[in-house]
């Protein structure tokens, strides 16, 4: 387990009030960040594929709203922006930050499955959440949507064929929206984390480990190597940045990939 020690800290931004949904919030990134717009004021609404850890997400969040949703299927988005416009009225802030890391293989031996699951819930649920929120922004004529991408979605990454190209895809899809919403006062941007000290991480670490033949030490080794600060991000660099776009301060920052990372040069 390599969670951080110290207690987590949060940019002193005031979101009171603001309405707030955080795909993929039942653990990780997303838990945290949710936590971190909870702290400054905000209503979090977060959903999630596994029920159990919206229940513990719950108990550990006191006024979070949760709701079991699969953000990939339209059908589960739509039923979830229903609930969300019953109990909110509105929405001001979307993180999409539902991701998986997809098959660590190479690209013959990627199957067309597998390939299409990256892309649906990389993708796929960041353009079916957007669909919904854009016309709740719309009517409020501003909001903010932040779009998790990843430094593979600016670096190359073998063996990860399908999810670098999904992070790619997302500052495309990022660029387009802060384009054609820009006019109606809703931004637009991506965070893009490096090796962010979580469980995924070495879950991560360990299935390249195995595709390569060498120990999942040696492999965080490897992957560490390449930055320039030598270190993991932490979770809560990345909820600080998600703050920081959606708060006021970052009122002119739109259109942006914006890397949370320690400077990977290069992805292994
Ligand atoms: P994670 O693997 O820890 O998963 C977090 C949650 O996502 C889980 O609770 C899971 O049940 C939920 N989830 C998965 N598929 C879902 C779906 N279709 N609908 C709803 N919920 C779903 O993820 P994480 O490490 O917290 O990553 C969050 C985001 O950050 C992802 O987009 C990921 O690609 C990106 N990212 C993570 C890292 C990292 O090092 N952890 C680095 C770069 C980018």
């Amino acid at each position: 387990m390599m969670a951080a020690t110290a207690p987590r800290s949060y940019l002193p931004v005031d979101l009171a009030g603001q309405k707030v949904l955080v795909t993929a919030g039942g653990s990780g990134i997303g838990l945290v960040i949710a936590e971190a717009f909870l702290a400054r004021g905000a209503q979090v609404w977060i959903c999630d594929i596994d029920e159990a850890a919206l229940q513990k997400a719950r108990e550990t969040l006191p006024g979070v709203h949760a709701s079991l949703a699969d953000v990939a299927d339209p059908a589960q988005v739509a039923a979830l922006f229903v609930e969300i416009r019953q109990a909110f009225g509105g929405l001001d802030v979307l993180v999409n930050n539902a991701g998986i890391a997809g098959p660590t293989a190479n690209v013959e031996d990627v199957s067309p499955e597998a390939l299409a699951e990256t892309l649906g819930i990389n993708v796929g649920s960041q353009f079916f959440c957007a669909s919904e929120a854009v016309p709740l922004m719309k009517a409020a004529g501003r909001g903010a949507i932040v779009n998790l991408s990843s430094i593979a979605g600016r670096l190359g990454f073998s063996m990860r064929s399908p999810y670098s190209a999904s992070k790619w895809a997302v500052v495309g899809f990022t660029k387009s929206l802060a384009m054609e919403l820009g006019a109606h006062d809703i931004r637009v941007n991506a965070i893009l984390p490096g090796h962010v000290r979580t469980e995924r991480f070495n879950r991560v670490a360990a299935a390249k480990a195995v595709a390569l033949g060498i120990t999942a030490e040696e492999m965080r080794r490897q992957m560490l190597d390449p930055v320039s600060l030598k270190r993991n991000v932490e979770v809560e660099d990345i909820a600080n940045m998600a703050l920081y776009l959606a708060s006021p301060f970052g009122r002119n920052i739109t259109g942006q990939a914006i890397s949370v990372c320690g400077d990977v040069q290069m992805m292994r």
